[in-house]
């Protein structure tokens, strides 16, 4: 990164949404978005807070007073694939398929979808032009905890990639431990969370970091880390928002 895009991307923060059924691919049931998602919603209204939601077409279907409400709230909608699909064990023509079937049903809320994050944060490098090709600017599929580093914000065959900062956890540790994580991490801070944690998961028979502080806990925490990076006078803003930024 030289040296101008540092200072602009200073202190900028996103906080994303992945917006799906409950903790794929262990269950089917949708209770995040039935009661996380209007909670998430009602948290940034009431901070005053412009997200990403990236959106599976499926659930977008499923809930399209949700995917309104994201709209009219100023939020940005971004594609999380058809039905949470895996891209890299899709054939690209499959992928392209799905992509394109995706786009079709979010671009009904609005005609700026052009960010995409790949389900499980797994995009194959052959996905990038076809998503250019399907109106795609932005790419958020590339964590910075996962190899192979360095993975910077950068541009990539015509596609700004921005990577998300830490796994969705880490936003249900205690705050004390999680605010030592939130300290460490360079800007852009990307961070990103699923409905699902944000309703009571303890009783379910999933993995023990996917029903960690689920729920109501979980909805402090996020609230405490927007008070945070507000007092700490970063900016909080969509994905694109992060882009524009960068130059993109
Ligand atoms: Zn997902």
């Amino acid at each position: 990164m030289d040296g101008e895009l540092a200072h602009r991307l200073g202190r900028v923060a996103a906080i994303t949404l992945d917006v799906e059924q409950d903790c794929p691919p262990y269950l089917e049931t949708t209770r995040g978005m039935e009661q996380g998602l209007p909670r998430l919603l009602d948290l940034f209204a009431e901070k005053r807070v412009k997200a990403t939601l990236f959106f599976t077409a499926e659930m977008a279907e499923k809930y399209p007073h949700l995917a309104k409400r994201a709209v009219d709230e100023g939020h940005e909608i971004g594609s999380h694939g058809h039905h949470h699909e895996r891209y890299d064990k899709l054939a690209p023509s499959e992928a392209e398929r799905l992509v394109e079937k995706a786009t079709k049903i979010l671009r009904r809320y609005t005609d700026n979808v052009t960010s995409f994050r790949a389900p499980n944060l797994k995009r194959p490098r052959w996905l990038l032009p076809i998503l250019k090709q399907h109106g795609y600017t932005i790419d958020s599929s590339e964590a910075l905890y996962k190899p192979p580093f360095p993975r910077r914000p950068r541009k990539e065959q015509g596609l700004v990639i921005i990577p998300v900062s830490v796994t969705s956890s880490v936003l249900r540790l205690p705050w004390r431990l999680q605010a030592l994580i939130h300290h460490a991490l360079p800007a852009p801070r990307v961070y990103f969370a699923h409905p699902w944690e944000y309703v009571d998961m303890t009783r379910e028979n999933i993995r023990l970091d996917c029903r960690l502080n689920t729920g109501e806990t979980a909805l402090q925490l996020l609230g405490a880390l927007i008070d945070t990076l507000k007092r700490e006078g970063w900016i909080i803003t969509t994905i694109t928002g992060v882009a524009k930024l960068m130059g993109g």
